[in-house]
């Protein structure tokens, strides 16, 4: 049977650069690795996505020529999420957080990348108080218990990583004080459920995957997608692009009459694989996009 790979674009904006070259990767991995091609729309966090995003999304990449084998919306897959909650609740594997922002960042240590080790304050709050019924409890994440456990991993262009997601990161939310689903709960549900063999997304999304791999073996998972994190595109000082820059979407520009050939061109120019922003069509893109894999 083919292998799986998703693109999985957050609709809270309009595409950017940043997605198409991910797109181009993501397609190029397919076709390179003889993959089927799942779009996942990822609007689990229902405050910040929009309906005219979600149709932005299948337009602008049937635009540029992007075609898939199959498509979801997290939106309509609640169900799911509840019975793998309800899974990890059954293993004793959550528990409620009232922990505020502020206490969040002066009571816990900082990991290497900035990013907050919460040390479980509240994890045995509910043996110590009695709590009631988690529904009538005051505001409060879910978090989901992560082993003490180093998970070694394999990128297939960084190589070899060894993480251990109680260092990284500690128990983390799996659903937040609002009741929406958090991305790295529904991504690993949605990962596991699509059947998803192969990741391929931006390495800015590198530090997730420890933590992505440990709650899929919680939730039952023996083998984890493949995974590759390729590079972004950055600014002529080697900075990552801006949010400003970021904000520049590619609709803006096809509505401006801009071809697609000359967005791509941009693109892959912008990524080093091009030495000049020349028009190139999609094909064109996506094989040289393969010479990277
Ligand atoms: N939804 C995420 C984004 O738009 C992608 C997540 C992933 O590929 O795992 O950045």
């Amino acid at each position: 049977m083919p292998g799986k790979i998703r693109f999985a674009p957050s609709p809270t904006g309009y595409l950017h650069e940043g997605h198409l070259l991910s797109a181009l990767y993501v397609w190029a991995a397919a076709q390179k690795w003889n993959l089927k091609i799942h779009l996942r729309i990822e609007d689990h966090d229902r405050s910040r996505a929009r309906d005219n995003y979600v149709q932005s999304i299948y337009e602008d990449l049937a635009r540029f020529g992007f075609s898939w084998d199959s498509q979801s919306i997290q939106s309509s897959r609640t169900s799911l999420y509840e019975s793998a909650l309800e899974e990890l609740e059954k293993k004793n594997l959550v528990y409620p957080c009232f922990c505020s922002r502020k206490q969040l960042e002066s009571e816990n240590p900082k990991s290497e990348t900035g990013e907050i080790v919460y040390q479980g304050k509240c994890r045995f709050l509910g043996e110590r108080l009695q709590m009631p019924e988690i529904e009538n409890l005051p505001p409060h994440n879910l978090r989901v218990i992560m082993p003490d456990k180093i998970v070694c991993w394999h990128d297939l262009r960084l190589g070899d990583f060894a993480e251990n997601p109680k260092m990284q990161c500690g128990d983390f939310p799996i659903k937040d004080r609002d009741g929406q689903w958090t991305y790295q709960f529904a991504v690993c549900v949605d990962d596991m459920d699509e059947g998803i063999t192969h990741v391929v997304r931006g390495e800015d999304i590198r530090n997730s995957t420890a933590r992505q791999i440990a709650l899929m073996e919680l939730l039952g998972c023996t083998k984890p997608p493949v995974y590759m994190h390729h590079p972004l595109i950055v600014d002529s000082s080697g900075k990552k692009l801006s949010k400003r820059e970021m904000a520049h979407s590619l609709r803006q520009d096809l509505e401006s009459g801009v071809l697609p050939e000359q967005i791509l061109g941009n693109v892959c120019f912008k990524a080093k694989l091009v030495p000049s922003p020349a028009p190139i069509a999609l094909e064109k893109a996506i094989n040289l996009v393969m010479d990277q894999l």
